[in-house]
């Protein structure tokens, strides 16, 4: 081959790979959406195919009023479970918009890891409804930070866009950097709930300027998931010593059994 044919191929080839490009591009355009959990496309922007839509399992009354876990069976208005009673958080109340099962987890790592930030807004929109009562009479939002190291990877707080969604639906301001994370904790799936409570003892304090922002405040703490509970407790302490009036907890998903 000359040096002519290189020259002369080189435009065909250069277009060649412009048509590529575009038709990728079109090809995305006109791609349906994948479902968030199953990755089959999905019609319209639900973020979840139908079938996975029907299998995310809302939490709906009988709950109890202090943890939020749903009851088996409906033990009348205001009973509280049998560990609301026998081992009460720091928090008031929690709320979640669905069990911590396999959809849930997918769609809570499709938004933490998958960059499906999209999802944030649906995602908000459900706890928004789940914690209408929390959020009636609240004065603030706080997202349970992320240590800025952990931040600095993943480039974004999952609890903070959800907390930014409900915060613009509810009308409750975001209390933002009220409370930090002084110290990366490990991770808490698969940690048993003496090891979860060490793990975030004295990972978190108020901010200088959030002593002003949460004194006499009713709180409500926004997270993705509610595991053991012990994250939230610790952050609810925290803030209670800090000045806060009362500390609620709005999760999207909660690892729960049916209790009664
Ligand atoms: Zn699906």
């Amino acid at each position: 081959m000359t040096a002519e044919h290189v020259h002369s191929a080189r435009p065909v080839i250069g277009m060649r790979h412009a048509a590529q490009h575009m038709l990728s591009r079109a090809v995305d355009l006109v791609l349906p959406p994948v479902c968030a959990a199953c990755r089959e496309p999905v019609v319209g922007s639900g973020g979840l195919c139908a079938h996975c839509w029907a299998k995310l399992s809302f939490i709906t009354r009988p709950y109890c009023e202090r943890l939020g876990t749903p009851f088996a069976h409906d033990p009348g208005p205001g009973v509280l479970s049998v560990q609301a009673i026998a081992d009460p958080p720091a928090y008031r109340r929690a709320r979640a918009a669905v069990r911590y099962d396999e959809i849930a987890r997918a769609l809570v790592h499709a938004l933490k890891y998958g960059d499906r930030l999209d999802l944030a807004p649906l995602l908000g929109r459900w706890m928004s409804e789940a914690g209408r009562e929390l959020l009636a009479d609240a004065d603030g939002l706080i997202p349970v930070p992320l240590h800025w190291r952990r931040l600095w990877t993943r480039r974004f707080n999952q609890a903070a866009l959800l907390a930014q969604t409900i915060s613009h639906r509810s009308g409750v301001p975001l209390l933002n950097g009220a409370l930090r994370r002084v110290r990366a904790t490990a991770q808490q799936v698969g940690l048993a709930k003496s090891e979860r409570a060490r793990n975030v003892q004295a990972a978190f304090r108020v901010a200088e300027q959030g002593i002003i922002m949460i004194r006499g405040k009713r709180i409500v703490l926004i997270d993705d998931v509610l595991t053991s509970g012990a994250t939230a407790d610790t952050c609810a302490r925290i803030l209670l010593r800090g000045g806060a009036l009362s500390v609620d907890a709005l999760v999207f998903a909660s690892v729960t059994d049916a209790t009664n």
